[in-house]
C-alpha cells in the first residue's frame, strides 16, 4: 500500500533522492565504493561539500552577498548554543521571540552565556499564536526567532526589520519559500524537517559578523574555524550531506524556493479549507499565523470520534499525523517532498468521517 508520510520530521524526501541514494550506497559515482565508506577528504566527496555549500546560497538567493553555508553536526539544538557562543558579546545581551518549545530550548542555552532578553512570548496561550506587538531593542547583540513552530503549526509571515542582527531558526520551513533572505544575518535548519535525512544541519552566516564576541570559543563550536575548514573541521556526515544535496539538486531542478511555494500554498489551502468547513474538525493556530508546514488541528469531540478517525486514516495509508506528544491532537507536515495527492487522501478521510456520522 502507499503510505502518504505527513512525519513533522524525520520527514519524506523526494522519490527519486531515495532512489538515488540507494545507488550511491552501493556504487557511489561510478567509484566502486560506498558514500557510507568513502573518505569525506576524497575529490569525489569535496565535490559534494562544495557544491552542496554553492547550492544551498543559490537557493536562498545569497550567493556572492558575504554569506557562508556550513553543514554541521548536533542538530539544530547545537545551534542554540552555538549561536550565543560566537554572537553574544561578553557582558552583552541577546533578545529572543519566545514563540513554542524550540524557541524556548534556544533561549534556555543563551541564558548561560549573559543576559538574554524575552521580548515577546505567546506561552499563556500555548503558542497557539506569532506576537507581533513588540519592537526589536537596538541595544542587544542580535535577535532570535523561530520562522515556523513545528509543534504548534504556526509561522512568521512578516519579519520585522531591525539594526540589529537578524537571528532564525528556520528548521522546520527551510527551501519551503520565498523571503528576503539578506535581511537575516544567520539562518539555520536541521535538515530533517525539509532537506535531507537527520544527522546534519545548514548554516548560513553572514561573514562579517563573525569574531566580535572577545571569548575564547571551542573549536567545534567556533563558526570561523568551520568556515576556514571549509566544513570539514571535523568528519562531516557524508552520507547525509549527500542526499541534502541531492534534494537540493531536486529543488533546483523543480524551479527553486519560487515554484515549491507555490506548491505548498495550494497544499496548505487544500487542508486548511477542509479543517475550516468540517464541522468536526478544529485548527489549533490563529488563522493569520497558519503554518504552510504544519498544520495542527483537533476533534472538535476528540472522546467520541477519535478511534473512528484514526482507523480510517491508518487505513488510507496516512501515517506520522498524531500531533506532538506535548499538545495532542492532530499535526499534518506538509514538507517540500509531499505530494498534494497525500494532503487530498486526508481531506477525503475528513470527509468519509463527517458521512459516516450523518
Ligand atoms: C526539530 C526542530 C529543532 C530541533 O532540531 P534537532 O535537529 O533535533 O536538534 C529546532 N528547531 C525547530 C524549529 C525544529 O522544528
Amino acid at each position: 500500500m502507499k503510505i502518504h508520510n505527513f512525519s513533522a520530521g524525520p520527514c519524506i524526501l523526494p522519490q527519486e533522492v531515495f532512489t538515488k541514494t540507494a545507488e550511491a550506497v552501493l556504487n557511489f559515482n561510478n567509484s566502486g565504493l560506498s558514500i557510507l565508506e568513502i573518505s569525506h577528504r576524497s575529490k569525489d566527496f569535496v565535490a559534494v561539500m562544495e557544491e552542496a555549500r554553492d547550492l544551498a546560497l543559490e537557493l536562498l538567493n545569497l550567493k556572492g552577498k558575504g554569506y557562508q553555508a556550513l553543514f554541521l553536526q548536533g542538530g539544530a539544538s547545537m545551534e542554540f548554543l552555538r549561536i550565543p557562543y560566537n554572537f553574544l558579546k561578553q557582558n552583552g545581551k541577546a533578545a529572543y521571540l519566545d514563540t513554542g518549545t524550540w524557541a524556548n530550548n534556544a533561549i534556555k542555552e543563551a541564558k548561560a552565556f549573559g543576559e538574554t532578553l524575552v521580548i515577546a512570548s505567546s506561552k499563556e496561550a500555548n503558542y497557539s499564536f506569532i506576537p507581533k506587538d513588540y519592537s526589536i531593542p537596538t541595544d542587544v547583540d542580535y535577535f532570535h526567532c523561530t520562522s515556523n513552530n513545528t509543534i504548534y503549526g504556526t509561522q512568521i509571515k512578516e519579519f520585522k526589520s531591525s539594526s540589529v542582527p537578524l537571528i532564525c531558526d528556520m528548521s522546520s520551513d527551510i527551501f519551503s519559500r520565498t523571503l528576503d533572505f539578506s535581511k537575516f544575518d544567520v539562518i539555520y535548519a536541521g535538515a530533517q524537517k525539509n532537506m535531507g535525512p537527520a544527522g546534519v544541519t545548514l548554516v548560513v552566516i553572514k561573514e562579517e559578523l563573525l569574531g566580535k564576541t572577545n571569548r575564547a570559543i571551542p573549536n567545534i563550536l567556533n563558526y570561523q574555524v568551520h568556515i576556514a575548514k571549509e566544513s570539514m573541521y571535523n568528519t562531516p556526515a557524508v552520507s547525509a550531506i549527500y542526499t541534502s544535496l541531492l534534494t537540493l539538486q531536486w529543488l533546483k531542478k523543480l524551479g527553486g524556493v519560487q515554484a515549491i511555494e507555490s506548491k505548498n500554498q495550494a497544499k496548505a489551502d487544500l487542508l486548511y479549507q477542509e479543517i475550516d468547513r468540517n464541522p468536526l474538525f478544529k485548527g489549533t493556530a490563529a488563522v493569520e499565523d497558519r503554518s504552510n508546514m504544519n498544520a495542527t488541528f483537533l476533534l472538535q469531540n476528540d472522546a467520541a470520534h477519535k478511534e473512528q478517525f484514526d482507523a480510517l486514516w491508518k487505513a488510507a495509508g496516512i501515517s506520522g499525523i498524531n500531533g506532538h506528544r506535548s499538545v495532542g491532537g492532530y499535526r499534518a507536515s506538509m514538507y517540500n517532498a509531499l505530494p498534494i495527492e497525500s494532503v487530498q487522501v486526508l481531506v477525503d478521510v475528513m470527509k468519509e468521517l463527517e458521512k459516516k456520522l450523518k
